[in-house]
């Protein structure tokens, strides 16, 4: 079962695409992910795409659509979670070619339902376990006292670059005038689900199976 989590930065699309991960063997394909690891391991596109995503706008269509192409050479597992990708029409519509390239499909869009003031306020206190990638936040999910990450005991947090509220700002216009038409293109396609995305993460995570399940 493949589906995309859809939704504005900061809605918490990675956090309960790692609990898919864990619970459902599903395959976690993050385009940020990805780019993040070109970055810092220097590759040409790595380098080419650094200044963009500091500032908070979109890399082009066609680096997205290869990086995710190639994910979908490998294993399918118990299906992909599609997130952060993708986030334009062009996307989407390549998203669906690939798809049935490899015999395969959508089965759901699950768009998080969140408020703006929320996702201020999540970006600006996120970090995460620079080894395995746990995701915490200095008000609902900070860090151990003891210093080490709660999921595998490394020490090394990180915070992400673009999480300040001047990228927030661009990113949040990129994703209303860029991503949010994919709400009526999957609407329109029928695989559409709301679920409330700002409950605590085991809530959150509730609404979307409910809708795994149904
Ligand atoms: P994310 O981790 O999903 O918030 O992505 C971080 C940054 O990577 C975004 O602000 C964009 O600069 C870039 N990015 C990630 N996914 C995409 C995508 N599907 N299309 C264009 N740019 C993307």
């Amino acid at each position: 079962m493949n589906i995309i989590l859809l939704g504005p930065p900061g809605a918490g699309k990675g956090t309960q695409a790692r609990k898919l991960v864990d619970e459902r063997n599903m395959i976690q394909l993050s385009t940020g992910d990805m780019l993040r690891d070109a970055r810092s391991s220097g590759t040409e596109m790595g380098q080419k795409v650094a200044a963009i995503m500091d500032a908070g706008e979109l890399v082009t269509d066609e680096i997205v659509i290869g990086l995710i192409e190639e994910k979908l050479e490998g294993d399918h597992g118990g299906g992909f979670i599609f997130d952060g990708f993708p986030r334009t029409l062009a996307q989407a519509d390549a998203l669906g070619e690939i798809l049935e390239k490899h015999g395969t499909s959508l089965a759901y869009t699950i768009a998080m339902e969140v408020n703006d003031d929320a996702l201020v306020e999540r970006i600006t206190a996120r970090s995460t376990c620079g080894n395995c990638g746990e995701v915490y936040n200095d008000i609902t999910k900070p860090q151990p006292a003891d210093g080490k990450c709660s999921n595998c005991g490394a020490s090394d947090f990180k915070r992400r670059a673009d999480d300040n509220e001047e990228s927030l700002r661009t990113r949040l216009m990129e994703y209303y005038k860029k991503t949010s038409p994919l709400l009526g293109y999957y609407h329109a396609k029928g695989n559409l689900q709301w679920v409330p995305g700002l409950g605590e993460i085991d809530e959150v995570a509730a609404g979307i199976s409910a809708v795994l399940d149904s």
